[in-house]
């Protein structure tokens, strides 16, 4: 059997950064994909008459990888994406919520002087808070504590912790504050509030996320004889005389390269019988995984919030976002991260709860006429203090084989970020070696 040049084992966010990577550099890539689309955890699902996504994602200007391979893909960032200065507006039922808008300052100051001017926080209380939200943002140690520890140790006041820190933590690591790393909050912290004062913007999707990326990256990929097989489900990995033979229930594949985009689940299980993986299989099994939840409501179109997304304080909705920047007006996209008593009800049940407490902070809606919920129990790896030391290494034993996904280790949470970087990362491995 003739080996083909690199397989890519999965094309979600992460395969397809490395199948695009690889084929701008002229290598020849097959990708094979178990289900019958791609796009992974960021894929379209049609519900009702519409076309929405999995779960509502927001990216930050800070996201350069995924910046540089739309361009790649000559895929216009205003075409896809809608992209806003910070402005969070967090809302509660019965007490002032907060509202921070960055201001045009270079970065951090547009932070600090977003934090001083926000509408709900005490300016002398915040004032205090300052010194210890620079340690955050600068922070470099390399001991791992909860981002309640560091909150603690950073002397944040407590409307600052339960208004800002704790809502934006479970949003950006999907892990509550009593468990998150205090190194992966601090870095996108960093990533976001320093360099450029941009890299804090927010980047809503203007379309549905297949067309974000999964679309362009596939017409990328056959543009130049690449192939992006869908419905492949890959059962083995085996060395084989210099190559990985590639097992699939009716097919095999032999290849110089495999890059194994997998979920951490699934490349536990292609590992485990491969010689010297144990280690990685071990760390696989340890990074635990959280859930994420969005419950779809149709409200009369005329429906709207003020801003595109409104955070929200106290209630099980945590984040609600106005779909009429994604096309859809009418629709709100309601998502709680991570765990909590909403995983125990029923879809109807969750809809029920989530619609009354939009009815506290918005009385004035009617009621949704439709809903949808989608729960994506594996969302992301669980971003716990020490995680990092479980996350495997992007190179393996195994000669020819490489791990992707956003659970490889890079210092950064699950997201799109994330696994693209590693993707991108494995596609220039692989372009370093001679063997085209
Ligand atoms: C509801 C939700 C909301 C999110 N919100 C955000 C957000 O706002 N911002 C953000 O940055 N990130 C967000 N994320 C995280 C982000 O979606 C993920 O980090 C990213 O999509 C992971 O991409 P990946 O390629 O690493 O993995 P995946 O997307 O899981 O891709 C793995 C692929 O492998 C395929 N596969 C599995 N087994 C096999 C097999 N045996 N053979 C072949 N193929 C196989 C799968 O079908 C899948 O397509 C969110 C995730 C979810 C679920």
């Amino acid at each position: 059997m003739r080996a083909v040049d690199t397989v890519v084992i999965g094309a979600g966010w992460s395969g397809l950064a490395a199948a695009v990577e690889l084929a701008a550099s002229g290598r020849e890539v097959t990708v094979l994909e178990s289900a019958p689309q791609a796009g992974g955890r960021a894929r379209s699902v049609i519900l009702g008459e519409h076309t929405l996504d999995n779960g509502q994602h927001i990216l930050l200007g800070a996201y350069e990888h995924v910046l540089s391979l739309l361009r790649t893909l000559e895929v216009a960032e205003a075409d896809v994406l809608l992209r806003l200065p910070l402005d969070l507006t967090m809302r509660a039922p019965e007490r002032r919520g907060l509202s921070l808008s960055t201001l045009y300052l270079p970065a951090p100051l547009h932070l600090l002087a977003g934090l001083l001017t926000a509408r709900g926080a005490g300016v002398l209380e915040t004032l205090c808070a300052l010194p210890g939200i620079r340690r955050m943002l600068r922070r470099s140690e390399n001991d791992d504590i909860t981002v309640g520890a560091l909150l603690q140790r950073c002397r944040q006041p407590e409307h600052l912790v339960r208004g800002l820190w704790a809502p934006l933590c479970l949003a950006a690591l999907n892990t509550p504050v009593e468990e998150a790393s205090a190194q992966l909050f601090c870095r996108v912290l960093g990533q976001a509030f320093t360099g450029h004062r941009r890299n804090s913007d927010l980047l809503i999707p203007r379309v549905d996320m297949d067309r974000v990326l999964a679309e362009p990256a596939r017409r990328y990929l056959e543009a130049r004889g690449g192939r992006l097989l869908t419905g492949r489900r890959v059962t083995g990995l085996e060395p084989m005389d210099g190559v990985l033979r590639v097992r699939m229930r009716d097919l095999t594949l032999d290849a110089r390269h495999v890059v194994l985009a997998t979920p951490p689940a699934v490349s536990a299980a292609l590992c485990t019988p491969l010689a010297g993986m144990r280690t990685v299989v071990r760390g696989l099994e340890h990074l635990g995984q959280e859930p994420i939840c969005t419950v779809y409501l149709q409200y009369p179109p005329e429906v709207h919030l003020p801003m595109p997304m409104v955070g929200v304080l106290d209630l099980n909705t945590q984040w609600i976002f106005d779909r009429r920047h994604s096309g859809h007006p009418g629709i709100m996209a309601v998502v709680i991260s991570g765990p909590g008593p909403h995983m125990e009800l029923d879809n109807d049940a969750l809809a029920r709860q989530v619609t009354a407490e939009l009815g506290l902070l918005y009385p004035d809606w009617p009621p949704p006429g439709d809903h949808w919920v989608v729960r994506e129990k594996r969302a992301t790896f669980r971003a716990a203090a020490g995680c990092e030391e479980h996350r495997p290494a992007m190179h393996t034993p195994v000669p020819g084989l490489l791990l992707a996904g956003d659970h490889v280790r890079n210092g950064l949470p699950a997201t799109l970020e994330g696994a693209v970087m590693n993707g991108v990362q494995c596609a220039r491995a692989i372009a370093r070696t001679t063997d085209a």
